[in-house]
């Protein structure tokens, strides 16, 4: 049984909804289809969920929303129109999106929940229509009647574990599943839903209740690529990478994919599959527990700017005791969260995203560093991008460090540091932010020939 989850992008007109019809209706395995709300046709339209975040603005606000309401309702009869299905479709649609005004109680945050989760309710009980006129029998289920329990965190609500037995009983509906996206209820009853995005966490979810043999995440590109192709012209397509490799790969450049947002499929080491709606054919990029660690010895190679260093010296560093723990815990008073933690015999270094720590806060950082540590320097670097050299194989593969620190030489650029994470499956350098495309292009020249 395959659970398939189709994004905003690949819902957000008749003509995207008939590629999923074909889609599904394609493989017998397809039988939960998780889906999203209307996305954008083109680059300057807006999606669904941020009309419905713009008309609950507007009633919050005491303001006359007819005009937000409308907007909504007539992305749907567009859709309705163009699969000729019937009117009263929308009549409901909009009847429903009333009585949830109507409803509205004392909590702004909720009632915010309840108006954005409508896109997705709104989505998937239009496309279960979609289907059954195609000829394909297909059930709209509600979220909160399969049992998708959330915590009470309006906006950035998390599932509760007990929520898994029960939703495990989707795998025994005749008919297709169509179960919208990003949104559950509390046990109170009220409807909450997942952060931005997170109709992928919704798929996840059912994939590892009812135990998919694979997680199909349909989106607008063929495959993850091992570079940027904002930075790197026609970077070379992963067809296979483990969990930890998307997770090494996760800064700036893999943004197709949350990875985040598929944590109980990864618990559950369901295999993911990356695809686009557009183009099905494509065999797509698969994420699995393990790979063949000689196939190919970097996957990928990641990058984002805007990162500091916070560094300290002290001398003797290795003998004090608690020094490291005294250092992490003062980020951790400050709620800094970092990302890796090279170190020497007499330094170590945080280094961190530069937006996770503004002026002030890097003021009482310094200051109480100095104060309760008394370190011989501390110095906070701004301005580094992190350069991510990543693959399982590297772990096996001679050289592979001096490969990647030749092409920095090659472009010209200083290397600030070096981590290799403690998995072994990844290198980090940190370069000047302006250096870092030029690091990439000799990067993308030594591993891919590009
Ligand atoms: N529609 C929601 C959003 O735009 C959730 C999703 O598409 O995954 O964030």
């Amino acid at each position: 049984m395959k659970v398939v989850k189709f994004g905003g992008s690949s819902v957000a007109s008749a003509e995207q909804i008939s590629k999923v019809i074909r889609i599904v209706t394609s493989d017998p395995d397809r039988r939960i289809v998780v889906v999203s709300a209307p996305g954008k046709r083109s680059k300057t339209d807006t999606k669904v969920t941020d009309l419905l975040i713009a008309l609950a603005g507007s009633v919050i606000a005491n303001k006359n929303h007819e005009a937000d309401l409308k907007a909504v309702v007539d992305r749907y009869a567009e859709i309705q129109r163009d699969l000729q299905l019937s009117p009263q479709v929308v009549e409901t649609i909009e009847y429903d999106l009333r009585g949830r005004i109507a409803k509205r109680g004392k909590n702004d945050a909720q009632f915010m929940d309840a108006m954005k989760a409508a896109g997705e309710d709104c989505s998937a009980r239009v496309i279960a229509d979609a289907f059954t006129k195609a000829g394909f029998p297909a059930k709209y289920v509600n979220p909160g009647d399969a049992g998708m329990l959330l915590s009470d965190d309006f906006g950035n609500a998390q599932v509760l574990d007990e929520s898994y037995p029960k939703l495990a009983q989707l795998k025994d509906v005749k008919e297709i599943v169509i179960f919208p996206g990003f949104f559950g209820v509390t046990k109170k009853g009220d409807v909450a839903t997942f952060p931005r995005g997170g109709s992928d966490i919704t798929g996840a979810i059912l994939a590892a209740a009812v135990k998919a043999d694979v997680y199909e995440n349909f989106t607008d590109v063929d495959s993850v690529c091992a570079m940027d192709p904002r930075v790197i012209e026609n970077p070379p397509a992963i067809d296979v990478m483990t969990y930890r490799e998307m997770r090494e790969l996760s800064y700036a450049g893999f943004g197709v994919f949350h990875d985040e947002a598929i944590v109980p499929a990864v618990h559950a080491e369901i295999p993911i599959c990356i695809k686009n709606t557009n183009n099905p054919s494509a065999p797509g990029t698969m994420v699995v527990p393990t790979r063949a660690p000689n196939e190919r010895t970097v996957v990928g190679i990641s990058s984002a700017p805007g990162f500091c260093a916070i560094y300290i010296d002290k001398y003797m560093m290795n003998r004090e005791i608690g020094f490291g723990r005294r250092l992490l815990q003062i980020l951790e008073d400050e709620k800094i969260s970092f990302e890796h933690t090279p170190s020497g015999i007499d330094s170590i270094s945080v280094i961190l995203a530069s937006a996770n720590i503004p002026p002030a806060k890097e003021e009482r950082v310094v200051g109480r560093i100095k104060a309760e540590l008394k370190p011989d320097a501390v110095v906070v670097e701004h301005g580094l991008a992190l350069i991510m050299v990543v693959g399982e194989g590297m772990h096996y593969a001679v050289g592979m460090a001096a490969k990647a620190t030749r092409a920095l030489a090659d472009a010209g650029a200083n290397i600030e540091m070096i981590n290799q994470g403690a998995s072994e499956i990844s290198m980090m350098f940190a370069v000047k932010d302006t250096d870092r495309e030029k690091a990439l292009r000799s990067l993308g020249r030594a591993y891919f020939g590009i």
